[in-house]
């Protein structure tokens, strides 16, 4: 028995651009291989998945065609969105809603294998400043976590889908993962949710005496887990917290879980922030500024004996007590 006969989700056309299979016509079209130039065909009859074939002998992997030319095809395919001003819409939801918005919104630019100061992105959208808005992985995610914290979206692509070429750029961006989607949402004035400006008022919040906040987060238009802070309105869901502020999870009873972080500060002082969630769905905040770090954790323990509180309770309690 002969082994299956590799199926390959993309080729060059005969202008030299990539193509995945779904947008392919069935035949011999004039594709090629990107790796070993040889001729391909396409295959797409009513058995098997569709997929391109080599025509005589090969030695590319479907992985390395992929990998060599899908990325350009996505970069290809948003320019020619953005110059034609159309949208390019990705969706995620956010507890028990969901959000959809456009990559594309207020994009100058897009740009592959573009070095940042927070590492490398496989495709960056370029915003008026200059700086990526958006980057989509399409080899790498390991710079995912430094990009969200400083409120840059990230968009990953289902990999095996987005190999087979079994799909348009709509497919693929309807199936991706979206981090820190809520930058692209239009909203409106004064509600904050960059990563960097967010840190910066949680520090604000305890820089004067008593050095020490707290507040239930409530809801505010279409927004949940919003509170202010003089002028500021923050949006402070637990996607938005987990990368701007995260911390280490502590569960302080059957319904209470608060996450804990510690910023400390050049004066030998260290900011605490609380994220307090109860019973799933109330929510609040607790920022406090501790003189010296040993003070922080024996605070904590005398929480699990708290009954019959109210999640404001809990946080007046973490950042006064
Ligand atoms: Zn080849």
């Amino acid at each position: 028995m002969s082994t299956p006969e590799p199926m390959y989700g993309w080729a060059l056309d005969a202008q030299g651009r990539p193509i995945p299979i779904a947008a392919a016509t069935r035949g011999a079209q004039g594709y090629r291989c990107p790796i070993c130039n040889g001729a391909m065909i396409a295959r797409k009859g009513d058995v098997k998945q569709h997929h391109f074939a080599h025509e005589s002998l090969y030695h590319c992997t479907p992985e390395n065609v992929a990998a060599v030319i899908a990325g350009k095809w996505l970069v290809m395919q948003l320019a020619q969105r953005m110059v034609l001003k159309k949208s390019a819409m990705v969706g995620w939801a956010l507890g028990d809603r969901s959000f959809e918005g456009d990559i594309l919104k207020d994009v100058i630019a897009i740009v592959e294998n573009h070095e940042t100061e927070h590492g490398k992105a496989d495709i960056a959208l370029i915003g008026a400043n200059g700086k990526p808005k958006t980057v989509i992985n399409v080899t790498s995610t390991d710079a995912t976590s430094a990009f969200a914290s400083h409120g840059i979206t990230v968009i990953n692509p289902p990999i095996d889908v987005f190999r087979s070429g079994q799909m348009d750029l709509d497919g693929l961006l309807k199936a991706s993962e979206v981090i820190g989607g809520w930058r692209l949402l239009n909203i409106d004035g004064e509600l904050q949710t960059e990563p960097i400006k967010l840190r910066e008022i949680l520090q604000r919040m305890v820089t004067y005496p008593p050095f020490q906040f707290w507040g239930k987060l409530g809801v505010e238009g279409p927004y949940t887990d919003v509170i202010r802070f003089g002028e500021h309105l923050l949006w402070l869901s637990p996607e938005i917290w987990q990368v701007t502020v995260g911390g280490s999870i502590n569960r302080l009873g059957p319904e209470l879980v608060v996450t804990i972080q510690e910023w400390p500060q050049d004066n030998g002082s260290v900011v605490v922030l609380f994220y307090v969630v109860l019973r799933d769905k109330e929510r609040a905040i607790a920022v406090r500024r501790f003189a010296h770090p040993d003070e922080v954790h024996a605070r904590l323990s005398a929480a699990f004996r708290m009954r019959q509180v109210t999640v404001e309770d809990v946080a007046r309690w973490l950042a006064t007590s």
